[in-house]
């Protein structure tokens, strides 16, 4: 506590992204990041839009690139909202849609930057049990609670509930906002923008940083009905009116433009997910069915937190999240097959020298 602070400062419990390491030879299946670069258009746009123009600033409603993704997506581009990652448009969407009388409801397995804007904004909320098979099970949800969120997949479990389980939620919930978190959809999901049309309180959101490769870009968007999308316009614009740089725009159009390489690099994660997730069980692992870009594994022997340290020192790291439920799973990036192949032997190796005559 500084005496400069306001006080609220003293009493927020930041979120801790994955590391970046600056490691040599680092295998680094921590952050969900794609291991395939981005679109080579994309990268194009970016360079040919570093000109004179950067003295100028950008659009402030993106328009261009709300065109690209509105006709992806078969949805209007008044539809659409853009931010500065999806993390920015989620911190808007909690502010602007979630914070009720009543309190938010959540999984208490999910996305942990949730409760972290909750203390931001003075959200208050309430977590609903996952199952015993760490899915979401939508009749939990209770029906006084003032909003709803959660991923789709589900982070870090990388569970997935069908198109038509979500629509069954929405017709409970008809008149509280429901936000689905849809960052990793791509990989294998349903997704649920084609139930905005029929459902005013549903709001979508999803990133260029997983299944577009762009984390470093830093690029969110939100898909909903007009009236949505216009609490997050004022709240925008009550906060900084050019969330989205030229450079990031004109990436980011050209990355919506580019199908084919978008359906290249996320068929083959889902080729080397499937592949990640049968030799971990060939090692003994219990791994979650995932529909993202990582899966969830845990050792029945084994402590995670041994294995991933042990993991480190050959130079792969991994993500695991110190709660009382997910404290003995490994969360683990799917990285190229090569990637994945180094993981497993090193993996095997550390198994048989915690078996055998390790110190441990
Ligand atoms: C990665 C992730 C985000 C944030 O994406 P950015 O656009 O990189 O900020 C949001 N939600 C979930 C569930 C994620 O995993």
């Amino acid at each position: 506590m500084s005496r400069f602070w306001s006080p609220l400062v003293d009493t927020l419990k930041p979120y801790v992204a994955g590391e970046q390491p600056q490691m040599r030879d680092l295998v680094k299946l921590n952050t969900n990041e794609n291991p395939y670069g981005p679109s080579p258009r994309a990268l194009a746009a970016i360079k040919a839009a570093a000109d004179d123009a950067l003295r100028l600033y950008p659009d402030p409603m993106s328009t261009k690139l709300r065109e690209a993704v509105a006709a992806h997506h078969r949805v209007k581009a008044d539809q659409i909202f853009v931010g500065n990652s999806s993390d920015e448009v989620l911190a808007l969407v909690f502010q602007a849609l979630l914070k009720h009388e009543r309190p938010l409801a959540f999984p208490d397995v999910t996305y942990s930057f949730y409760p972290v804007w909750c203390g931001l904004y003075g959200v208050s909320y309430r977590e609903v049990p996952l199952d015993g098979e760490l899915r979401i099970d939508i009749d939990a949800f209770p029906g006084d609670c003032g909003a709803i969120i959660f991923a789709n997949p589900n982070a870090p479990t990388g569970h997935a509930l069908a198109r038509a389980e979500i629509e069954r939620l929405l017709k409970a919930h008809p008149d509280i906002p429901v936000v689905i978190d849809e960052a990793y959809v791509d990989f294998g999901a349903e997704s649920t923008i084609p139930l905005i049309a029929a459902y005013p309180n549903l709001l979508v959101t999803h990133t260029l940083s997983k299944s577009r490769s762009l984390a470093g870009l830093r690029i969110g968007l939100a898909f909903g009905q007009r009236d949505l999308i216009d609490a997050l316009e004022r709240v925008k614009d009550s906060f900084n009116s050019y969330p989205l740089d030229r450079l990031a725009q004109a990436g980011a159009t050209a990355a919506y433009e580019d199908v084919d390489w978008f359906e290249q690099c996320r068929a083959k994660v889902i080729a080397s997910r499937e592949r990640l997730t049968d030799s971990l069980r060939k090692l003994g692992f219990d791994v979650l069915p995932s529909k993202a870009n990582f899966v969830f594994a845990r050792h029945p022997v084994h402590a995670a937190a041994d294995l991933q340290r042990a993991l480190r020192e050959k130079a792969i790291i991994v993500r695991r999240f110190d709660k009382p439920r997910t404290k003995d799973f490994l969360r683990i990036t799917v990285g190229t097959d090569a990637e994945c192949e180094r993981l497993a032997a090193a993996l095997k190796e550390i198994l048989r020298w915690n078996e055998g005559a390790g110190p441990r």
